[in-house]
């Protein structure tokens, strides 16, 4: 039976290339799956290596499975109460999963777990392939905004450095410039697909609340995408199965986030979260990463 590595649900592009490294790591018998649409970014990366996207998985439910870039229930594949984890490679916070087993549990507070991959093919005394390579460094690029994210860490920053070599890249601010600009082709996309581009679902006290983020180069797009958004959440709300809906809108050169919400309470929320009494405290200069700057902020608040 094949082995499975995954990432999370609406996957990103670490979520997909991680998995898809890491299983080129294990070998025979292990293969990258997904959960979810590969999304435009994630799609050039894959087109500009020339791979194909994993195979998109079901019910895992009594199946081996290594999860990479997750490590929550609520973000990974169905069944998983019932599928056995072999391995969990992550660079988030410990979210609840159990195992009736010891398991590999590599959790490190890094940019991307494709840096931790990597980790694991230098220990291995392996090098990936050029495709591979490109693969894992375009993940860390996505996931660090290209080196901009409080996220990125020196290791970040090294590791990609060293696979870009690997995978021809030369100029990578310029190679992370493109993909982010066919990863925020958003002009033919609806409101609902781009809340979904990039969404996960946390809890905290009672309370269930999502998290969507787009990022672009581009101020002027996120403007003009900030009250389509506004308004498809209030008009929407009802069918996502959370209590708040927040969503980050990230600029990438503005180094910033515009932070729009509905939901009883999310205001409140917002306001004890980033102590802001301003009128217009959607903007949060310095903000880009969800899982630092916005989710345990947010988590507390709502305690
Ligand atoms: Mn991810
Ligand atoms: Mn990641």
């Amino acid at each position: 039976m094949t082995i499975y590595i995954t990432g999370h649900k609406n996957p990103d592009t670490d979520s997909i290339c991680s998995a898809i490294g890491y299983a080129a790591l294990k070998g025979e018998g292990y293969a990258a799956g997904r959960l979810g649409n590969v999304n435009p970014e994630t799609q050039f990366v894959l087109d500009h290596f020339g791979m194909a996207a994993p195979e998109l998985l079901g019910d895992m439910a009594g199946q081996e499975i290594i999860l990479v870039d997750h490590n929550e229930a609520a973000q990974s594949a169905d069944g998983i109460e019932e599928a056995k984890i072999l391995e969990i490679l992550d660079h988030h916070k410990i979210g609840g999963l159990k195992t009736s087993e010891p398991i590999l549990f590599c959790n490190v507070p890094v940019g991307c777990t494709a840096t931790i991959v990597t980790m694991f093919y230098k220990q291995n005394g392996k090098t990936p392939d050029a495709k591979v390579a490109g693969l894992l460094c375009s993940a860390i690029l996505s996931d660090t905004l290209a080196f901009r994210s409080p996220t990125c860490t020196e290791t970040d920053k090294a590791t990609a450095l060293e696979l870009a070599a690997i995978a021809g890249i030369e100029d990578v601010e310029a190679y992370a410039k493109e993909m982010f600009v066919a990863g925020s082709e958003l002009g033919s996309k609806t409101e609902k697909e781009i809340l979904y581009l990039d969404f996960k679902k946390f809890n905290s006290g009672n309370t269930t609340f999502g998290v969507g983020q787009v990022s672009s180069m581009s101020g002027e797009e996120l403007q003009e995408l900030k009250p389509r958004m506004q308004a498809y959440m209030e008009e929407s709300f009802a069918e996502h199965g959370a209590d708040m809906l927040f969503f980050m809108l990230t600029d990438i050169m503005d180094e910033s986030t515009d932070l729009i919400y509905c939901g009883e309470g999310a205001d409140a929320a917002v306001k004890a979260a980033f102590k802001s009494d301003a009128e217009d405290r959607t903007y949060l200069k310095g903000v880009m990463s969800r899982k630092k700057q916005i989710v345990p902020q947010l988590t507390d608040a709502l305690k």
